[in-house]
């Protein structure tokens, strides 16, 4: 089903994890996709392994200037933005007593700061378009909290408000800015857990198994889609029901 054809969709973080998975099914449903990640030979592999046509570009999200010149290069590229998916995130994990302030400045900057910066620059080219679809990875921890994670907590809390806000200021203009929470998914960035810190999750999931990156991706790919138009503002998890 090419529910995606014409349009355009940069996908950040689509180089492992969720955004690959993501970036697939994008290209799979007739998208031109462009994904980035810090690793530029990480992303033109990445790229090149999709198929279809997509485009790895080296960007750290968290600084202003890099997003910037990202987000130009893909309008020069492709002329317009129909689809951003801010997917780029990182952990750093501590308890309060213990955290560091880089590690507390690390993750705000990733996660929270560089979805401000890449929907400041996307949006001036979709209301320009009257059209355009956000999606931000957010999570269920922003929503519920968990131990030793009070940096990507408030990070992925700050994303609820923040997509709300947007979704407010820029329905006028036919975008629509969503956020999918996801619940525990078997990517890199959950590859270190500890078998009980596993088996202690697995207990509270009413599915009683992980996600994977191909239960995130359809959402995502739905609420970019036109079928999604009348869809605004909302948070939606993916977690196997954790969240009831
Ligand atoms: P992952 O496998 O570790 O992949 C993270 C992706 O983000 C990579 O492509 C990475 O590429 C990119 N990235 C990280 N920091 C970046 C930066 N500063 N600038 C640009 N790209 C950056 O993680 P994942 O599990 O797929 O996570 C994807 C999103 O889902 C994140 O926002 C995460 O918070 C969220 N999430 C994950 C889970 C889970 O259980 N896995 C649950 C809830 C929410 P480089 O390393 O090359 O930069």
């Amino acid at each position: 089903m090419n529910t995606l054809e014409d349009k355009v969709a940069l996908i950040t973080g689509g180089t492992r994890g969720i955004g690959l998975a993501c970036a697939t099914l994008f290209a799979a449903q007739g998208a031109r996709v462009a994904i980035c990640g810090r690793d530029e030979a990480r992303a033109l592999a990445a790229a090149e392994a999709i198929g279809g046509v997509c485009v790895g570009y080296a960007c750290d999200v968290s600084d202003p200037e890099q997003t910037a010149s990202l987000v130009a290069a893909v309008e020069k590229r492709f002329e317009a933005v129909h689809i951003l998916v801010n997917n780029a995130g990182m952990a750093s994990d501590g308890l309060l007593i213990r955290m560091k302030n880089e590690q507390w400045n690390e993750v705000l900057r990733t996660n929270l700061d560089g979805v401000f910066y890449l929907c400041r620059a996307v949006s001036r080219g979709m209301v320009r378009q009257r059209y355009g679809r956000i999606v931000t990875v957010g999570s269920v921890v922003g929503i519920h909290g968990q131990a030793g994670q009070c940096n990507y907590a408030a990070a992925k809390a700050g994303l609820i408000g923040f997509t709300k806000a947007c979704a407010r200021e820029l329905a006028p203009r036919n975008i629509t800015v969503n956020l999918v929470a996801p619940g525990l998914v078997e990517t890199d960035m959950t590859a270190d857990m500890t078998p009980a810190m596993r088996e202690e999750a697995l207990k509270r999931i009413p599915l009683g198994r992980s996600g994977l990156p191909e239960d995130v991706a359809p959402l995502i790919a739905f609420l970019a889609s036109d079928q999604a138009a009348y869809i605004t503002g909302a948070v939606i998890p993916v977690d196997g029901g954790l969240g009831m």
